[in-house]
């Protein structure tokens, strides 16, 4: 079956998902029905490793336990409603859900890796001002199904190109929403992209990003190792309040505790990478770069420094790239690893904050340009 033509809706809820099962799970519901539990890995590889879209596929099963799974189970994807590849290689797909929600996913080439970077909620409701997907509200969490499908279905896809190689090394939740405020669901994916077999990856190819909810990721720092990145932004409360307004129920002081808890938390070496959007005349000045190092003092931590990318009426212009670059200076010259991420796939607005319902935008923008050209303007 074709994903892309998947476009059917279930009209069984009671089947489930299998596609947001762990292998506990997955066990557990095998072993409900009446089979034996190793019937849970094997059913695992052939989802996310053969990539099976339909249960008649997985031939070392009966054909009678195939019947049964057809009666209880499903292996359900979204639509892709867009898929396009930029000029730097970046693709981006928007995903349909369901009536009224959509999500983005977009890949990463780059030489030696792929990153996958997903979505784990359909908007978000943080409201940061400098990111466009803020504008769009929040509608709803990504179920664990809704979160695997994407990598599901872009593993389809990408190999359907390039059949030999793997190609997503990476996964990265940097798309829509905040992942600690879906946290159950965000926790079960994490386990089965780092399931050996499922996807396999090791905890530092599984990237988490948070504006720092405390409790949740307090919490995480107990039950996972998933590498982690804390969008920072600010050093200051009265600056981040004002950019990630989280900041005000969890302020920087208790964020960095519990920054560093997390680090103390994990069984091998790790760090932790602030992402920190470099803004004009905002955050970005060398006292800023200063008060960072303090900041981060004790944490093993990387600093990636992001240029803002701006969206129609956001009220901030990007750092200039030698304002950028002498931020990063200070920051390397007092010992901290720190990088200029690489914006990617911005002809196709796949870049970071750039992931909203821009469908929509571009389908109110084309209407413009169609009023325009009919002189209705
Ligand atoms: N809610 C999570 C994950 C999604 S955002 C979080 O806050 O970390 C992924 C990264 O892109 C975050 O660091 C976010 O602050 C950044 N970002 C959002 N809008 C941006 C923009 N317009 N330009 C550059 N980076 C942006």
């Amino acid at each position: 079956m074709n994903v892309l033509d998947n476009q059917q809706v279930n009209l069984q809820p009671l089947k489930q998902n299998l596609l947001g099962m762990t292998l506990q799970d997955l066990e557990a519901f095998f072993i409900e029905s009446g089979e034996k539990a190793f019937r849970a890995s094997q059913v695992m590889k052939w989802l996310h490793q053969m990539l099976a879209t339909d249960f008649d596929a997985m031939t070392n099963i009966s054909k009678s336990l195939r019947e049964t799974l057809k009666q209880t189970a499903c292996i359900d994807v979204p639509a892709i409603v867009f898929d396009q590849t930029s000029s730097d290689g970046t693709r981006k797909w928007v995903m349909q859900l369901d009536a009224g929600n959509k999500i983005e996913t977009v890949y990463i080439p780059e030489s030696g890796r792929g990153t996958l970077c997903i979505s784990s909620q359909v908007g978000c409701a943080l409201d940061c001002s400098f990111c466009s997907t803020a504008r769009q509200g929040f509608s709803r969490n990504l179920t664990a199904a809704e979160i695997v499908a994407q990598v599901f279905v872009a593993s389809i896809l990408l190999g359907k190109e390039h059949r030999d190689e793997r190609k997503i090394t990476n996964i990265v939740l940097m798309g829509m929403g905040e992942p600690l405020l879906n946290y159950d669901n965000v926790l079960k994916a994490i386990t089965i992209f780092m399931e050996d077999n499922a996807y396999g990856l090791s905890k530092r190819r599984v990237t988490l990003s948070t504006s720092g909810v405390i409790p949740k990721l307090d919490l995480l720092g107990q039950q996972s190792d998933v590498a982690l990145a804390v969008s920072l932004h600010a050093v200051s409360d009265a600056v981040r309040d004002s950019l990630v307004p989280i900041n005000q129920k969890y302020p920087l002081k208790e964020l960095m505790a519990s920054c560093r808890q997390y680090i103390n938390n994990q069984t091998a070496k790790s760090h932790i990478t602030f992402e920190y959007v470099m803004l004009n005349g905002v955050n970005d000045s060398r006292q800023d770069a200063v008060k960072l190092v303090k900041l981060l003092k004790g944490i093993p931590a990387k600093v990636n420094l992001i240029p803002f990318n701006p969206f129609p009426d956001s009220g901030y212009d990007c750092s200039p790239m030698s304002v950028i670059k002498e931020f990063k200076e200070l920051l390397m010259q007092a010992g901290l690893v720190a990088t200029i991420r690489k914006t990617r796939g911005e002809d196709i607005d796949a870049a970071c904050g750039q992931l909203v319902g821009k469908v929509e935008d571009k389908s109110r923008r084309e209407k413009k340009f169609q009023d325009l050209r009919y002189g209705m303007s």
